[in-house]
């Protein structure tokens, strides 16, 4: 008979933050099966749906297996049709366009946007490419969309960046605080550990305060519902709440906490209101705090009372009470939880900061059970957007591009010549688009995102830059999504265990898989597609002489020769290699350059905070998190007992800070950038649903979670609907001051949403509700606010 045998190995899920392994099922060359891997933590063998689902993600049948060029006469034509072409044509042509741009414009003019679902290995390549080859600092990751305010109020905080905590807290707190996060549907797996905490202890509590009801609130204790942007007002009230009662505990804050003030003078980053100069001043401004002292935040605090904070909350007194209770009592354990409902807030650092404010007036931090935990949307948010340093200010293991002493020491690392690496920030995520848009940026190179589906105000921001005649874009993606479509080339990528992949979760997890079946036709990874493109490139054509004049032995060597066959780089042979998987990349290359990479990128973090295992452990285990000392884990960061790097006797550190200590950084409530208006009268709220992936490229391909939720509705009230004479199911338009989509509506099912407000999921692509979306940023994160801005419903 025929052998039904698989052969199976671990990996970690391909979608969300949460991390979770999988069994991978592979026969005659291609995945068959996957379930939740029994051996791995985080899930216990659990997956949620779009795990499930995971074996099928890669064998969608417009599956891009061939370069493609717009092309007229045999020439490239912005105006072209896309034609198949051989990777040397499409590596030529692009190295052309980006040698003539370098040429005329400098290394300001080349960008590349990047990816929280880069593995570790592609983002550093990517950083070491972008910053080291050509100079440029205008490299930025889809994360700054996603958790560029988390980042950024943790290092503002604690000096280091990533939650103290980790996922065993689930099995210890005694309440559950959830500011804006529906994990029912966004981090299920996680949301299983919740439950079955509150379900198997009967004193547990779950709190959830949300723009709208949903799966989550079904199960919560306690549900508050209130008006967008107010949390930052509710955050105030509970620190007011606790000074008033004395719930603050004033030994911890004198020990290890410094009171700081925010600065209020920095406004949101619309373009309306900012010149060229304005944006690019508050991008290097540092100054977005001062000194201050408990008293002055006390002050401060006590402008939010119940009475106000009720009505601007629309939040019952007695419901912020009982909220306050769980955060004051000292008896009760807390775990606060949130992703996008702070992050994508035109003041998302600042809705960090209260958070940490609260777990540091109480001293509940650093603890099993007890702290803030940011969670992430994509799979190595963590482990390649923000340990490796792909965003536009970053180096790996939290330095920045800014200091020159990091730099130097990333020139030492990388074995450059001294005062290489840029030190100017360059353009964040929005800014790109607009820089595209203006003619400033030319040549772009998008890897493993759809930001046309997933940028804000995209009509106007984000598609005519990529179609500005002056501009070059490359996407590199698996299938043709609609930001594929508006590029000059498309290159084709190899998807998943189609490569060896590590990834970071948000609990500082570090996982690794090996490549387990071949990408179809010539799709290759994004690795293999960076290193063998920096071939193209001698130093001597993109160095400036005086640089080049300080390391002789570098003149006339490829970009390649000195980023990736250099150095640590390639210091693994290929025997290194386990000889039950291939290895696409390191085959072509000649030496294992995942080891290479990771091992280099390594030796960033170990010995400040960071530290990572040896590479070949991760192979072995289920991941581990950083930092990983003397082969044993960390799960609480910053206190003793269970962080090697804080000193015995002190109890708790937060040794990110010169001083060990943390900040807390008061600031007040501010409205929304747009609110409703008599002419634009509902809010709209956007996000994901629980059947698809970020902008659904890989989950609407999968025909059983395309059939589970096929397209996206207006999630809308019966009263609303009642109101304007709509039916549900009716067709409508979504209509802002940026542009218009049409869609359904629908007065049921799991999103339940309060008058005035709407819901609109962004996976769909036939409805691209970011033309609709306002592009304000967090002024100091730079992240997008797409939680809130002003719309109408008409009848179609
Ligand atoms: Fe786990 Fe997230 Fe994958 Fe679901 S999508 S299986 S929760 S990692």
């Amino acid at each position: 008979g025929e052998d039904i045998r698989l052969q199976w190995s671990k990996a970690p899920c391909r979608f969300c933050g949460t991390g979770c392994g999988v069994m991978v099922g592979v026969k005659d060359g291609r995945v068959v099966a996957t379930h939740g891997d029994m051996q791995a933590e985080v899930n216990r063998g659990l997956n949620c749906v779009k795990g499930y689902f995971l074996s099928k993600i890669m064998y969608g049948g417009d599956r891009l297996t061939q370069p493609l060029l717009r092309m007229k006469n045999g020439e490239f034509a912005k105006d072209g049709e896309f034609q198949p072409v051989s990777w040397d044509r499409a590596f030529d042509e692009m190295a052309k366009q980006w040698k003539r741009v370098l040429k005329e414009k400098g290394p300001e003019a080349v960008g590349m946007f990047g990816s929280g679902q880069w593995t570790i290995w592609e983002g550093y390549a990517a950083s070491k490419l972008m910053r080291a080859g050509w100079r440029s600092n205008n490299l930025d990751p889809n994360a700054r969309h996603c958790m560029a305010s988390a980042a950024v109020a943790f290092i503002r905080t604690f000096g280091m960046d990533e939650p103290m905590g980790c996922y065993d807290d689930f099995e210890h707190a005694d309440a559950f605080v959830l500011w804006g996060s529906n994990m029912a549907e966004m981090h299920p797996i996680l949301w299983t550990r919740v439950t079955d905490r509150r379900l198997s202890h009967p004193h547990v509590r779950i709190a959830t305060l949300s723009t709208y009801e949903h799966r989550t609130t079904d199960l919560s204790d306690m549900v508050s519902i209130f008006k967008p942007g107010t949390d930052l007002a509710i955050m105030n009230y509970i620190a007011n709440y606790l000074i008033q009662t004395g719930a603050v505990n004033r030994e911890f804050i004198d020990k290890h906490v410094n009171i700081r003030m925010a600065n209020t003078d920095i406004g949101y980053g619309l373009r309306p209101d900012h010149t060229l100069e304005q944006r690019a001043q508050n991008a290097q401004n540092p100054q977005v705090s001062h000194p201050s002292t408990f008293e002055a935040y006390a002050k401060l605090m006590s402008e939010y009372t119940a009475e106000r904070v009720s009505e601007l909350s629309g939040v019952s007194k007695e419901q912020l009470e009982a909220l306050a209770k769980l955060y004051a009592d000292p008896k009760i354990k807390v775990m606060s939880l949130w992703t996008m409902g702070f992050n994508q807030h035109v003041r998302g650092v600042w809705a960090n900061n209260m958070i940490y404010n609260l777990h540091l007036m109480t001293g509940k931090i650093s603890e099993p059970g007890n702290g803030p935990f940011s969670l992430t949307g994509q799979p190595s948010a963590c482990g390649t957007a923000r340990e490796v340093g792909t965003f536009s200010h970053r180096l790996p293991a939290d330095m920045q591009v800014a200091n020159p002493e990091h730099r130097k020491y990333a020139e030492k690392i990388w074995k450059l010549p001294e005062g290489l690496l840029p030190a100017k920030p360059g353009y964040h995520a929005v800014q790109q688009d607009r820089m595209l848009n203006d003619g400033k940026l030319n040549a772009y190179w998008i890897m493993c995102n759809n930001n046309l589906q997933t940028a804000p105000n995209t009509e106007h921001e984000t598609y005519p830059g990529y179609r500005n005649p002056a501009n070059f874009i490359v996407v590199t993606d698996a299938y043709p999504t609609v930001t594929a479509m508006a590029a000059d080339l498309i290159l084709p990528a190899a998807m998943w265990v189609e490569k060896e992949g590590a990834y970071g979760n948000a609990e500082r997890r570090t996982h690794f898989w090996h490549q387990l079946v071949n990408a179809p036709g010539d799709a290759r990874s994004d690795l293999w597609q960076l290193m063998e493109f920096s071939k193209r490139f001698t130093t001597d054509e993109v160095w400036p002489a005086d640089l080049l004049a300080k390391a002789p032995e570098y003149r006339g060597k490829t970009l390649f020769d000195v980023l990736f066959a250099n150095g640590q780089v390639n210091q693994f042979p290929l025997a290194e290699i386990d000889p039950d998987y291939e290895n696409r990349e390191a085959r072509h290359f000649g030496f294992y350059v995942q080891k290479g990479l990771f091992e280099e990128y390594a030796a960033f973090g170990r010995g400040h905070g960071h530290d990572l295992a040896p590479f070949d452990v991760y192979h072995e285990v289920r991941g581990l998190r950083w930092p990983v000392v003397d082969g044993k884990e960390t799960r609480w960061r910053y206190r003793e007992g269970f962080d090697p790097y804080v000193e015995k006797g002190t109890g708790v550190q937060f040794y990110g800070n010169p001083d060990k200590k943390a900040n807390l950084v008061a600031a007040p409530y501010e409205p929304p950038a747009e609110s409703p208006d008599p002419e634009y009268d509902m809010w709209l709220v956007t996000g994901r649903v629980l059947e698809h992936w970020h902008s659904g490229s890989m989950t609407l391909r999968v025909p059983e979670l395309y059939k589970a939720f096929s397209g996206a509705v207006v999630f809308m009230h019966p009263d609303d609907a009642a109101k304007r004479g709509l039916r549900r199911g009716q067709e409508v338009k979504v209509v802002s001051r940026r542009g218009e989509i049409r869609s359904r509506i629908e007065t049921r099912g799991r999103n339940r949403v309060p008058p005035g407000l709407i819901f609109v999921p962004f996976f769909d692509a036939s409805q691209l509700i970011n033309k609709v979306t306002l592009d304000a940023t967090d002024p100091i994160s730079k992240q997008t606010d797409f939680k809130k801005c002003a719309v109408k419903v008409l009848a179609v």
